[in-house]
């Protein structure tokens, strides 16, 4: 049977995040259809990096490859690491069968069971420089974390910046903020990570899903 795990979190105008804003633009009462103006950033909750986001002159939104935002995922199992950890290239090399050219790799470290907890953004395990440089050697063509970002903005815009430029450089596709990662088998399955079709934009959120055809469930 098939399953859908979604693995993007909801998007509130709750959130601590606090950009999601939604107000009536048309109403039933007067104008006889219900329409929201929606209002929020273009990183907010899961969502995609463009390469324009961190890199100069880098190409946006509309030039990402669908077809590597759709196929054949694995998810890394890294939920060893803890708050204040980092996720260097030799947590990576255990996975090194896995992490060939095209791969797309979800980094498994369930921190995003927090989401939305005041510590959310604090200290959460981030890319090393030297296993995000790996990965893009490597030639993988997306890396998804269940983190807020693949590198330790807590510490930075200039950590956040070189730990973003080698994968944004190789046209890695970057997906951050997805979720339920234990939910899945690690793979392979079908990864669904579409963005809306923005045009100049450096990022968008996305509705991520896992597509699993499970042989046991069918009994
Ligand atoms: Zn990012």
């Amino acid at each position: 049977m098939r399953r859908v795990v979604d693995l993007s979190v909801p998007m509130r105008v709750e959130d601590p995040r606090g950009t999601l804003r939604l107000e009536p633009y048309r109403t039933l009462a007067k104008d006889r259809a219900n329409i929201t103006l929606v209002t929020f950033d273009s990183h907010f909750s899961t969502h995609l990096d463009a390469p324009s986001h961190q890199l100069a002159n880098a190409p946006t939104l509309e030039t990402v490859d669908l077809k590597t935002c759709v196929g054949k995922a694995t998810v890394l199992n890294l939920s060893e690491k803890k708050a204040g950890s980092q996720i260097d290239r030799a947590d990576l090399e255990r996975f090194t069968a896995l992490v060939i050219p095209g791969a797309r790799l979800l980094l498994r470290t369930d921190w995003n069971e927090c989401y939305g907890k005041p510590d959310h953004n604090e200290g959460y395990p981030a890319l090393t420089v030297a296993a995000a440089a790996w990965l893009a050697e490597r030639g993988v063509s997306l890396v998804g974390v269940d983190t807020p970002s693949v590198a330790p903005v807590y510490e930075g815009m200039e950590i956040t910046n070189a730990v973003h430029a080698p994968l944004l450089k190789a046209g890695v596709v970057l997906v951050e903020n997805l979720c339920r990662l234990k939910e899945v088998p690690a793979g392979p399955f079908t990864f669904i990570a579409l963005p809306l079709h923005l045009i100049g934009l450096d990022g968008c959120p996305v509705r991520a899903v896992a597509v699993i055809d499970d042989e046991r469930t069918a009994r």
